[in-house]
């Protein structure tokens, strides 16, 4: 469907006011879950197409996720969007007050193709929550998926509700020259800003959900052995093309051997000394990705590899590659990695981590593996990120209702949950006054009682 229809068509269901009832959204919740549970195998196949995912990798890291968040929702719907009975001073008494969230409209969802079911759908359930209609424009560069999901979603969501939009940034740019209610977009920073620059000139409130460089810091009082288990699972997943994997390792300089051998031989044991003949690894979304990940490794002042480090461009293939000591300024250490690639630095003390990771943008993940509680203390205090896990890494992307977005760079406002459910609502404040009871003293003319009063009232 052409763009200006998809937004008619959403904009006069949602003022039709069909979208305010509780019991249509929860239907859309429980639709949007057959949706996923019912054509699992169809969509683990197309995830397979777009970007070689394993099927349980597929079911356990986009599916699924996906599945909990909208259950999580169509479960809690029912609190969430009841008055919310608010206490007032003596000043506002008598009356009554509350708060109420209401569906703000017609919403924009514009995602990537990384895990192109979970970016797409936890939004999209959000607003079907909170009552809104949406437009949703899926990434190009997963075509299977966004072909299958848009047209799942016609056969299993209300249409008048919720329109998809496909095509390339001529598609997105088209859509940026409407007016919405509000605009989620997940994606890289580049575009974000281009999204911003819209959503500016027509003060559309926008969350922006970005990437950037998400630190790991392994202390010498960490497990190093579950640490380089836990990071290696993290970042090798779907081929390194995670928003929050860990970007790159700080790690203490009195372990950093003993780190480096583990992850050496954790991945071997998951990948075998060939990664490219398993099935558990994934390939990389595009040659241009190839050749901007094999560009990190083949630089000079990448550091020492010291795993992997081969390159097969006809099969969109990278190694999970790992270089130690790479230059500060290279650009495995300056740009996302978004790739199979891991960084590893040695730093002389947590301070210098803090340091280290205080001289980058805020990201939006931020793992740290330690067992010295003033050590977690120091990075919890002194750092700011989107999110901190603390002795793993991916977990708090997959908890339906710890809220999930970023900090500065690595963006603004927050999905999953409640929320996420708030994201996409209007807060309203509502104050009910009794017609029959005056407070006399706040009107004119002033006498000296009325002031004094007035001075105890607004002490
Ligand atoms: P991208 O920014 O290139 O694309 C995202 C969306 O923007 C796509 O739908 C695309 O069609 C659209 N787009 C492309 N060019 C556009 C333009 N000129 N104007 C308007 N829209 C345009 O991102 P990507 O490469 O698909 O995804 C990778 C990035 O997304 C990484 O930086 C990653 O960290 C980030 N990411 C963030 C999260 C999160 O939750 N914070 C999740 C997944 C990915």
């Amino acid at each position: 469907m052409v763009v200006v229809d998809a937004i008619e068509t959403v904009r006069s269901c949602f003022e039709s006011g069909l979208t305010r009832s509780l019991d249509w959204r929860k239907r859309q919740l429980s639709n949007l879950e057959s949706l996923i549970t019912e054509n699992r195998d169809a969509l683990c196949e197309a995830l397979a197409l777009d970007l070689g995912k394993p099927h349980l990798e597929s079911w356990g890291t986009d599916l699924h996720p996906a599945l909990a968040h909208t259950r999580f929702l169509r479960k809690n719907i029912d609190s969430w969007a009841k008055p919310q009975k608010v206490r007032l001073p003596l000043l506002g008494q008598p009356a009554k007050a509350y708060t109420v969230a209401e569906p703000l409209g017609v919403c924009l969802i514009m995602s990537p193709w990384n895990y192109p079911i979970l970016v797409t759908l936890t939004p999209l359930a959000s607003a079907l929550a909170a009552g809104n209609t949406a437009v949703v424009k899926p990434s190009e560069l997963s075509p299977t998926t966004s072909e299958l999901l848009g047209s799942l979603a016609t056969s299993y969501l209300d249409d008048e509700a919720v329109q998809f939009c496909q095509g390339g940034s001529e598609v997105a740019e088209e859509l940026l020259r409407h007016r919405f209610d509000h605009i989620f977009f997940t994606g890289s920073s580049r575009v974000g800003r281009i999204v911003a620059q819209a959503a500016a000139t027509s003060l559309t409130p926008l969350t922006l959900e970005l990437g950037g460089k998400s630190p790991t810091y392994v202390d010498r009082s960490a497990d190093i052995s579950a640490a380089a288990k836990r990071i290696a699972w993290g970042k090798f997943l779907n081929a390194g093309q995670s928003c929050i994997a860990p970007d790159y390792v700080l790690v203490h300089g009195d372990v950093r051997e003993h780190f480096i051998d583990e992850l050496a031989t954790t991945v071997d044991s998951f990948f075998g000394n060939d990664a490219r003949t398993s099935s558990d690894f994934g390939r990389i979304v595009s040659p241009t990705h190839v050749e901007r990940l094999e560009s990190m490794i083949t630089a000079e002042d990448c550091g020492d590899v010291v795993v992997g480090g081969s390159v097969d461009r006809e099969a969109r293939y990278v190694d999970p590659t790992v270089l130690v000591e790479p230059a500060p300024t290279s650009k495995v250490m300056t740009d996302e990695v978004f790739g199979p690639i891991l960084p590893v630095l040695s730093v002389p003390s947590v301070s210098e981590a803090v340091a280290f990771i205080k001289g980058k943008p805020k990201p939006l993940a931020l793992y740290l593996f330690a067992t010295d509680q003033s050590v977690k203390a120091s990075i919890l205090n002194q750092t700011s990120s989107g999110t901190v896990l603390i002795n793993h890494t991916m977990f708090q992307i997959a908890m339906p209702d710890l809220p999930f977005g970023g900090v500065g760079d690595s963006g603004y406002g927050r999905n999953h949950g409640r929320q996420g459910f708030e994201t996409f609502s209007n807060i309203k404040s509502v104050m009910h006054k009794p017609s029959g009871y005056e407070l006399d003293v706040i009107y004119p003319p002033t006498s000296k009682f009325k002031k004094s009063v007035l001075k105890r009232l607004l002490r």
